[in-house]
């Protein structure tokens, strides 16, 4: 992978958000692309955000730590993948948005070494896989009640890594799934909370393959690696 490709393969990426959501009937503007950078170098990401990319998505703590040294400070981080509860410090109140947080275990470690609001995202198990992380989505209500009881950490929406499937369309289903699941969760936190509700609006959902559905089914935000930095070299 050049980096001579990088521009051309971000704007191919925005043409393909801004496609889905005219066919959606909604504002590209609403939907925010995380370029997810596991596996590729700060200079990638640097390229990228030289042409407008402002959010980075990283899974490991340490790559994270070492890109975040290297790169500028006015980038938006989003840490995206699992976090092990010993790690929590590392990263609580440094990113943007912490996408995967999926247990009670989670949600104190970072509330033990949050030093400033950091705001959440919930991730569910949308399709009950066995071999995935994220909260049963019998378990999403006592999860959102205990975060939003937190002085510190603001949930505001729900992410999920639907099952892996050759055609997206076959992702539609979970994706919608988890917008319904946010709607009802919503409603609920209305009843008590204006502001909060308002806030509890991310759908965080959909990759290079299955972005545009997504985007159909309401993701603000899409996570993006492949589509942008190509194949990852680590894998
Ligand atoms: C790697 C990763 C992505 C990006 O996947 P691509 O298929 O390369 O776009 C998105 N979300 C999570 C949680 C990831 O780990």
């Amino acid at each position: 992978m050049s980096l001579d490709d990088l521009p051309s393969r971000l704007r191919h990426v925005r043409q393909r958000i801004q496609i889905a959501c005219e066919r959606a009937g909604r504002q590209p503007n609403d939907v925010t692309l995380v370029g997810v950078s596991k596996g590729h170098p700060a200079r990638c990401i640097q390229e990228l955000a030289s042409r407008g990319l402002t959010d980075i998505g990283e899974s490991y703590v340490q790559e994270w730590q070492h890109k975040r040294v290297t790169l500028p400070g006015d980038l938006r981080w989003h840490f995206i993948g699992r976090l092990q509860s010993n790690k929590a410090r590392h990263v609580v109140s440094k990113v943007a948005l912490i996408h995967a947080v999926d247990r009670p275990s989670l949600v104190q470690a970072l509330e033990r070494h949050a030093d400033a609001p950091q705001d959440v995202l919930l991730q569910v198990n949308i399709a009950g896989e066995s071999s995935k992380s994220g909260c049963a989505i019998e378990d999403v209500q006592a999860l959102l009640d205990r975060v939003s009881g937190s002085s510190t950490l603001r949930p505001v929406g729900l992410m999920t890594l639907p099952p892996a499937v050759e055609n997206p369309e076959h992702a539609r289903p979970h994706f919608r799934a988890l917008r319904e699941l946010r709607d009802r969760l919503r409603d609920r936190i209305a009843a008590t909370d204006d502001w909060a509700a308002a806030r509890f609006s991310h759908l965080s959902m959909g990759m290079s393959h299955d972005m545009a559905v997504a985007i159909e089914e309401g993701a603000t935000i899409v996570r993006i690696g492949t589509a942008l930095f190509g194949n990852r070299p680590t894998e």
